[in-house]
């Protein structure tokens, strides 16, 4: 894959690193020095772009990085990045020797895993590994005393492993309702108290327990969504203790502008019929780039107003009913602000019936990322070519 440094299509996500900046040194002010930050850039950075985001996140007070797969955390090597990375999923037993050699810290949760993973890996080499520990969440980790003492034991038999960390991950810190969510601390807390010698790193929370439970800060927060600047739930929005600056916006920009009559009809299925005659927009932006068909009818912002999504959504194009007649190359905003109108990434996850997560990562890859820093574009990311 090249970076290019620019594109040639009217279709981009801006990564404004100042309010990824803005937010961990937020983080940071308010868990206190003592408590490290990992900076979660799955997924590719939520969408974000994980090297530019990871970079900017260790600058402003992040100390690791964590990551869903090994592939995610080689990318980060590739690129040059050098800090800790932890792999929060799973491995293959028969690839550790693939993160031994690029410093890659991997959980482990089950005993035969461990065992298999020891074959694998050279007598020089040294792998650090977290337990994860499932108090509740149901979907990785341990959950029996015999197999933490066990895993302990391989651990600390062997003198290539370095047992670093122990974690767990919470199921509910971003709801009002805290039942399940103290169960499983308390939870937590007995399963540590199973292991002989403490490791250097115990962490639970994610963004949402570690902007509202000090208590829960132990050595160390996994902070993703807040991060990019975006509330980990509609629930606790209110009740955070600083405001988020969420990083990313989406535009592209009018490429027709047409009057047609009433009674014309658009779009594929011919379902939007005008009712008088209207000014008709087309944006190069459809499906296949993440804007999906079930967005037809959101609004969008063009000279700071909003207006409709017109007729269906194509896989590379989509129109917009316009007050009044636009020029082309006018910028429309899809996820952002203009003037004082502004459309969050909230609000297409409501739309969608979904949370303002899985809308940031289904930007799809082949929109291209343009990276600001002091107002000024600082590098932009095309996959493309
Ligand atoms: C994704 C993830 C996080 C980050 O969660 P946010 O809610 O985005 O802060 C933390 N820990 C684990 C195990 C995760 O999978």
């Amino acid at each position: 894959m090249v970076c290019q440094t620019t594109f040639y299509r009217d279709t981009w996500v801006e990564i404004n690193l100042d309010h990824i900046s803005y937010n961990i040194k937020n983080i940071k002010k308010y868990i206190g020095n003592e408590v490290e930050i990992f900076a979660v850039v799955k997924a590719n950075g939520y969408g974000h772009g994980a090297e530019e985001v990871a970079r900017e996140a260790l600058e402003s007070g992040a100390s690791y990085l964590a990551v869903a797969f090994l592939d995610e955390a080689l990318a980060l090597r590739s690129k040059g990045i050098l800090a800790p990375i932890l792999v929060l999923g799973v491995c293959r037993p028969e690839d550790v020797k693939m993160a031994a050699e690029h410093h890659i810290t991997l959980t482990v949760f089950q005993a035969e895993w461990l065992e298999e993973a020891i074959k694998h890996l050279p007598s020089d080499a040294k792998l650090a590994i977290h337990l994860k520990l499932d108090t509740g969440m149901g979907r990785l980790g341990i959950r029996s005393k015999e197999i933490v003492n066990q895993l302990e034991l391989t651990a600390k038999e062997d003198s290539r492993i370095h047992l670093e960390g122990v974690y767990t991950h919470f199921a509910t810190a971003d709801e009002l309702d805290l039942t399940h969510f103290e169960q499983q601390l308390d939870r937590f807390h007995e399963m540590i108290s199973w292991l002989e010698e403490t490791p250097e790193i115990i962490h639970s929370s994610n963004s949402a327990a570690a902007l509202r439970f000090p208590k829960v800060h132990l050595n160390a927060v996994r902070t993703g969504i807040s991060m990019y600047g975006l509330t980990p739930s509609q629930e606790i929005e209110s009740i955070l203790p600083f405001q988020l600056k969420p990083a990313l916006s989406l535009h592209t920009k009018l490429v027709h502008v047409k009057k047609i009559q009433k009674g014309e009809k658009l779009s594929y299925g011919a379902t939007y019929e005008a009712e008088e005659d209207e000014w008709i927009g087309t944006l190069p932006i459809g499906y296949a780039d993440g804007w999906i068909r079930k967005l037809q009818g959101q609004e969008v912002l063009i000279g700071e107003q909003r207006v409709p999504i017109v007729g269906r959504i194509c896989m590379d194009q989509c129109l917009v009913k316009l007050p009044a007649e636009f020029s082309m190359g006018t910028i429309v905003t899809l996820i952002g602000e203009q003037g004082e109108e502004h459309i969050s990434a909230d609000e297409i996850a409501e739309k969608l019936d979904t949370i303002n997560y899985e809308i940031v990562c289904m930007i799809a890859g082949r929109v291209p990322r343009v990276y600001k820093k002091n107002g000024k574009v600082t590098r932009v990311i095309n996959n493309l070519i």
